[in-house]
């Protein structure tokens, strides 16, 4: 993984957070693992909060949305298991953090992300990493980006009562979309694949706990 040199900055807490709340649970993909060990997540978040940035939680990142716990963010990337050649779509790009782990793993990254400021400093922050197959739309995710479809992953990073339909249509045959789906007080983590009939194969992962799909 060719990230300019964040290796030393934080290493231990980076380390910590892969062996106690990611191997010690259920992520073992080491593909993930390594994303994991090697992207700087405390570059995504404000200086100020910068000592928080491997603790076991979400952490406010303004504008009233979170960067997701770490555990949350491998969790769903090993779920939507993207390979090199993927093209995958990502809506809710928030700080860019989820963003960049996708970036390490797939081919590319096609993030959407509603609110102008986040926009911005998540390609600020991307671009010191130098991870240059990332592009991103301002936007409504619901839409999905079509001009680059169909996806071999979408990762959804905010909560819906139903599937985007549009999203579902982007998806190519084989594919893995990851969101959160349920009422508010009760969201799960679905894995959702497309058969080659084109139909729909749903399984739930986990419960979780994220902001709205506005
Ligand atoms: N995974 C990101 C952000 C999670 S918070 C991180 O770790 O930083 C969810 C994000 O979804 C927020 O940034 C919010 O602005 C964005 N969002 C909410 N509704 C959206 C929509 N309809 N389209 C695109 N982004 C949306």
């Amino acid at each position: 993984m060719a990230l300019p040199d964040f290796s030393k900055e934080m290493a231990r807490p980076r380390a910590n957070m892969v062996e106690r709340q990611l191997k010690a649970r259920d992520i073992s993909d080491p593909r993930v693992l390594e994303a994991m060990g090697a992207v700087p997540r405390h570059i995504f978040v404000e200086e100020a909060l910068a000592l928080r940035a491997y603790d076991d939680s979400p952490i406010p990142i303004g504008h009233g949305q979170f960067i997701s716990q770490p555990y949350m963010v491998a969790s769903m990337t090993q779920a939507l298991a993207p390979k090199p050649t993927d093209r995958i779509l990502e809506i809710g790009s928030g700080c860019g953090y989820q963003t960049a782990i996708l970036a390490c793993l797939a081919g590319t990254v096609h993030a959407v992300e509603i609110l102008a400021p986040l926009r911005d400093r998540s390609l600020a922050t991307l671009s010191r990493l130098g991870l240059s197959n990332v592009s991103m739309r301002l936007g409504d995710g619901r839409q999905g980006w079509p001009e680059f479809a169909p996806f071999q992953g979408i990762l959804v990073a905010a909560f819906s009562e139903a599937l985007p339909k549009k999203l579902f249509d982007q998806l190519s045959v084989g594919g893995r979309l990851v969101i959160p789906l349920g009422p508010e007080d009760n969201q799960r983590l679905v894995l959702i694949s497309k058969d080659a009939d084109g139909g729909q194969r749903r399984r739930i992962l986990e419960g979780c706990r994220f902001v709205p799909l506005v």
